[in-house]
């Protein structure tokens, strides 16, 4: 297994599209399949995904044929979504910034529904690539369910990669939606910006989603100037990350600032400051006063980390 320093890199699930025209490929016996509910996944206690044959009867609590996600050498996996069940608790943290709260499905009562991000450090490559993909899908579908043209409640179709509208013919494909997040770096200290609704001491990379009409560089340095009035000259692309929340690709690049002077946008962020390469050891030691360490299995992190480490501009370091 290739280790990468991030969570949901791409690599060993093979997309295998040209099984998408048939539903025959639900039909191999080793097929099994991811469930998630409301964007959280059924784990087992080490946070591991728990597999399901696709006749299980608990699937029949469900609105659509499962996704086909591909092939894997332990054979198909699919994901499927749970909307109907509700759970017997109280669901009000649910959807909090990091929702703790675990769910129990009767049907697997071993298992827990656990917030992606809370397992993500501890999945295999394969692992994450099923759970990123899966997650991003259901989320589209569950928020695209009719049809953008003419309003008519669109069909599934590929398996789950396409949604076509029986009234006006229009077929509607899985969002991906660009964001940039930058290490903005002058000389030997690095920009770090914390958002108005993050918990105390998180912070973390600026970043932002591309605009329509807009380069990747371009939107590296608007979003700088925009949140910190921090001007940026040279801007490079590093690395990208699968980021199914809900269905985000982010694009890690580092600029290079050409101004000290911060002044924050307040609706964007809470603060914004340079920190110096020795504070950033600290910080990714766990041993920094005002600021905890990043979120692992994140590509702030692991951009932060290749900085520190002086392995930002190393390909090998990436494996993507
Ligand atoms: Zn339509």
């Amino acid at each position: 297994m290739v280790d990468t320093p991030f969570a949901f890199a791409p690599g060993q699930l093979d997309r295998a599209a040209h099984l998408r025209a048939s539903d025959d490929v639900s039909k191999d016996p080793r097929a099994l399949a991811l469930v998630f509910w409301r964007g959280k996944l059924l784990a087992a206690d080490d946070g591991h995904p728990v597999a399901v044959r696709l006749d299980h009867p608990a699937l029949s609590d469900r609105r659509d044929h499962p996704i086909f996600l591909g092939l894997t050498p332990d054979g198909p996996r699919f994901a499927v979504d749970l909307p109907l069940w509700t759970p017997p608790e109280d669901a009000a943290t649910i959807g909090q910034f990091v929702d703790q709260s675990l769910q129990v499905h009767p049907a697997w009562p071993e298992a827990r529904l656990v917030e992606v991000r809370s397992v993500m450090p501890g999945l295999t490559v394969l692992e994450g690539e099923c759970v990123a993909t899966g997650r991003a899908l259901l989320t589209w579908h569950s928020t695209h369910r009719f049809c953008a043209n003419c309003g008519a409640e669109s069909n599934v179709e590929s398996l789950g990669w396409v949604r076509k509208c029986p009234k006006c013919g229009t077929q509607h494909f899985p969002r991906t939606d660009p964001v940039v997040i930058m290490a903005i770096t002058r000389g030997d200290n690095l920009l770090l910006g914390r958002g108005p609704s993050w918990p105390e001491r998180m912070y973390s990379l600026l970043a932002g989603f591309v605009e329509p009409g807009e380069t990747i560089e371009a939107a590296v340095r608007r979003e700088v100037l925009e949140e910190s009035h921090i001007e940026v000259a040279a801007v490079r692309y590093v690395t990208s990350q699968p980021w199914p929340f809900p269905m985000s690709l982010m694009f890690g690049c580092h600029g290079e600032a050409v101004s000290d002077l911060i002044t924050i946008d307040p609706v964007e962020l809470a603060d914004a400051r340079w920190v110096s390469r020795d504070d950033v050891l600290l910080i990714l030691a766990g041993t920094h006063p005002d600021i905890n360490s990043p979120r692992p299995g994140t590509i702030a992190a692991a951009l932060i980390s290749a900085w520190a480490d002086g392995h930002l501009f190393e390909a090998t370091h990436w494996h993507n």
